[in-house]
């Protein structure tokens, strides 16, 4: 008998829904009280200085790009083994996505590779820590720092990951968080974006808003300023208090939510590491993983089939990446060579990943592990 396992079920539940209840039953609705709360609390939990909400990582990654005034003839390095949003930000900001192929044992960027494309017109690295593997941040600011680079993390998986006792934003100008409706916190649509200082916090809330100078809730609170200016240009990008208001108590259950995703994590390798078929991306000493994505690598020749045959037994099962490089619109636009980044190539032809979240039930995650081995061991 076919069971239904959903890739994903979020987890939101009472406390959420009075948060956001509480808001609607409140004066205001868009960016206001909560949002400078999540801020706060956001911030305190990573251990930064500030965050700023915004609509979407897309965004934060937008605007990371823009507030160092990256542009029209920069070029930002990234890799190609991430979601498009990695490099669509990149070209929404006017500059080009340089791409420099992955390490073979976790999918994260090759930092060795890094060097050999940095040239004048090179204004920043954009690292992705896929999966929630953090890449090595003390090698990566090294190099930047050297060579007179902004480091912008995509941190779009890893709100929680620690590598040699560094967490996101801790080394870069900033990290980029997505709350998108399958992150380990959602709110449906939204994002955030750490900052190093005051200034740097308040250029990119101006450029959340037009670059207009006064936010809403300033220009209608206790002393209302009726008049405001816009001094730069900037984009519609704020996040609201309605969806502030849910993140808030998420942020608290991270720690545990972590620790259910990791119970699940070590079941599905204690069964996985038996089949010779398949490959986990490799944890590395002295980290930990914020298990966003729990992915298993297969036959590149076998991958296709084996997840439509995951499909059809009813399990939720999705494809992180197809590399961005080989997608349409960037290999017509940049006539990539073939086989330009293998490893890259090779790890988005054999990746699957499989449902990995709080709700998963015990009944569940063995339907599945069983049903993943039984299947690679077929194919
Ligand atoms: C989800 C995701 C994004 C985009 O996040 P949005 O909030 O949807 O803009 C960017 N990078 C990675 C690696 C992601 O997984």
């Amino acid at each position: 008998m076919n069971k239904t396992v959903e890739f994903y079920r979020h987890g939101l539940g009472g406390s959420e829904k009075k948060a956001v209840l509480k808001v609607l039953n409140s004066l205001f609705l868009t960016t206001g009280p909560q949002t400078a709360k999540f801020e706060s609390v956001f911030a305190e939990n990573l251990n930064r200085k500030y965050t700023v909400g915004l609509s979407s990582c897309t965004a934060a990654l937008h605007l990371a790009c823009t507030a160092n005034r990256i542009g029209p003839g920069d070029e930002v390095i990234t890799t190609p083994l991430s979601y498009v949003a990695t490099a669509t930000s990149i070209l929404q900001a006017g500059a080009k996505p340089v791409f420099v192929d992955v390490d073979p044992l976790t999918g994260n960027i090759n930092e060795d590779l890094i060097s050999a494309k940095i040239n004048s017109r090179t204004k920043a690295v954009l690292p992705v820590h896929l999966y929630g593997m953090m890449c090595d941040m003390k090698k990566i600011s090294k190099l930047c720092r050297i060579n007179n680079l902004k480091l912008i993390e995509d941190a779009a998986h890893c709100i929680e990951g620690v590598r040699d006792g560094i967490r996101p934003g801790e080394l870069s100008d900033h990290a980029c968080f997505s709350f998108y409706a399958t992150k380990n916190m959602t709110c449906g649509e939204g994002g955030a974006i750490t900052a190093n200082s005051l200034k740097a916090a308040k250029l990119l809330k101006s450029l959340r808003s037009h670059g207009v100078s006064k936010e809403v809730q300033q220009r209608h609170g206790k002393n209302p300023g009726y008049f405001y200016d816009m001094k730069i240009f900037g984009w519609k990008y704020n996040l609201d208090d309605i969806k502030s208001s849910m993140m808030i108590p998420q942020i608290a259950k991270l720690d545990i939510q972590l620790k259910k995703r990791q119970q699940i994590a070590a079941y599905y390798d204690s069964i996985f590491k038996n089949n010779s078929a398949i490959q986990m991306p490799a944890v590395v000493p002295n980290s930990t993983h914020a298990r966003h994505l729990y992915t298993i690598w297969v036959h590149p020749r076998k991958r296709n089939q084996i997840l439509s045959q995951i499909l059809r037994s009813g399990i939720g099962a999705v494809i992180n990446y197809l590399p961005i490089h080989t997608l349409t619109y960037f290999s017509n636009k940049y006539k990539y060579k073939k086989k330009e980044f293998p490893e890259a190539e090779r790890i988005g032809a054999s990746t699957i990943s499989l449902p990995m979240y709080p709700a998963l039930t015990v009944d569940e995650r063995k339907y599945v592990a069983m049903t993943v081995d039984r299947i690679v061991r077929k194919a």
